[in-house]
């Protein structure tokens, strides 16, 4: 079983991605094939004019995710723009999508609407979800680790898959999803696998913990630094003294994701929320202190695993190698894609050097 997934670079990895797909990735390495890939070509979507920043960006977050314990041995990481495939399957991709679908996908809505980009978008933003579906195609994968937000952007490739394996591959009209690819189909229908936490707050208390929003505790952030962060959640009561029974609800009181997200020890849990919730003596600092340890004893050997991976050369080295890696599959997809869609006329090899 093949998996594919990444992230764009268009800032550090954060406990988001973590709780989100990267935890997910990690486990995944022991079972599945993996392809994570750094989107570079959609970070222009929003950052054309910051191209050396983008470039930067690759390489940070590749050296995020090998922190986060992503092993270069086991899975593939590598750069979108040096596998031409995903290139040539968005364009093939968007033949087969109709406009309207593409435009009513709530999370591209959703991020016009948080981007503050209203009409002034590039038509290569609506694009990339377009090209998130030949991401995934490419590696004709089976799962997708993701957040929450991605479930609408792995639907469209479900449906993309369907489309292409019924159009070209003579797969039947109301063949079941799992046996497209034993009917025939080029792709098989890939689900998301959406991590522990789908949706992990910010610690701006409102939006997603995101990357472009500065609301994030990041993985490369010291302990000074995430104690500082965890120090400025809202916790939604204004005037709480540590008498007063508090909301421990996680959707009006954020603190208490963290809480049920980071903090192990489900007896933990359990007393800070019942403490918190009476009104046992127990203030917004001693609930945040407990989250800071948890999150920085989660950190610490990501912390130390860093020094391994310092130099640029080094991670550039590996995403070469998972680059080359990446090639193999994605020209072998791209050849079975063209050939079922009367598009194959010479084959060729690709090299990196
Ligand atoms: P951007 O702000 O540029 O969109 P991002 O922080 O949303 O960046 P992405 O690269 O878009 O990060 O997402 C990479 C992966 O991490 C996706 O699978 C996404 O669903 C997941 N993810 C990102 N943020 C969170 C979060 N706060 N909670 C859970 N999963 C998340
Ligand atoms: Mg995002």
């Amino acid at each position: 079983m093949r998996v594919l997934t990444g992230d764009t670079p268009t800032g550090n990895l954060h406990l988001g991605h973590w709780v989100g797909s990267v935890k997910r990735r990690v486990q995944m390495q022991d079972t599945h094939e993996c392809y994570f890939l750094v989107a570079n070509m959609h970070a222009f979507t929003t950052r054309a004019d910051k191209a050396s920043d983008i470039r930067r960006d690759c390489i940070e977050v590749a050296r995020d995710a090998l922190c986060m314990g992503i092993d270069p041995e086991r899975s593939a990481m590598f750069l979108q723009t040096e596998v031409p495939a995903i290139a040539e399957l968005t364009y093939l991709f968007a033949m087969l999508l109709p406009y309207n679908r593409v435009m009513r996908n709530p999370t591209l809505k959703d991020e016009l609407e948080i981007k503050g980009l209203k009409d002034n978008y590039s038509f290569g933003f609506p694009l990339y979800t377009v090209g998130q579906t030949a991401d995934i195609l490419a590696f004709r994968a089976h799962a997708v680790p993701v957040g929450e937000d991605q479930v609408p952007h792995i639907e469209l490739t479900r449906e993309v898959a369907r489309r292409f394996n019924k159009m070209y591959c003579g797969v039947p009209d109301k063949a079941p999803d799992e046996e497209h690819e034993s009917l025939g189909g080029v792709f098989p229908i890939p689900v998301a696998d959406v991590g522990e936490v789908g949706r992990l707050v910010g610690i701006d208390g409102q939006n997603k913990m995101s990357k472009s929003l500065g609301n994030s505790v990041e993985i490369r952030d010291t302990a000074k630094q995430v104690k500082k962060k965890i120090g400025k959640i809202y916790t939604g009561q204004d005037s709480r003294q540590p008498d007063d029974p508090g909301e421990i609800d996680p959707a009006k009181n954020p603190l208490f994701q963290y809480v049920e997200t980071f903090i192990a020890d489900p007896d933990r849990v359990v007393e800070l929320r019942d403490r918190y919730a009476r009104g046992d003596n127990i203030g917004d600092g001693e609930v945040k202190m407990a989250v800071v340890d948890a999150i920085n004893e989660l950190l610490e050997p990501m912390r130390e695993r860093r020094e391994r991976y310092a130099s640029d050369d080094v991670v550039l080295e590996i995403l070469m190698e998972g680059s080359r890696k990446a090639n193999v599959i994605a020209e072998e997809t791209l050849a079975m894609a063209k050939d079922a869609a009367s598009l194959r006329f010479f084959d060729r090899t690709i090299e990196l050097s």
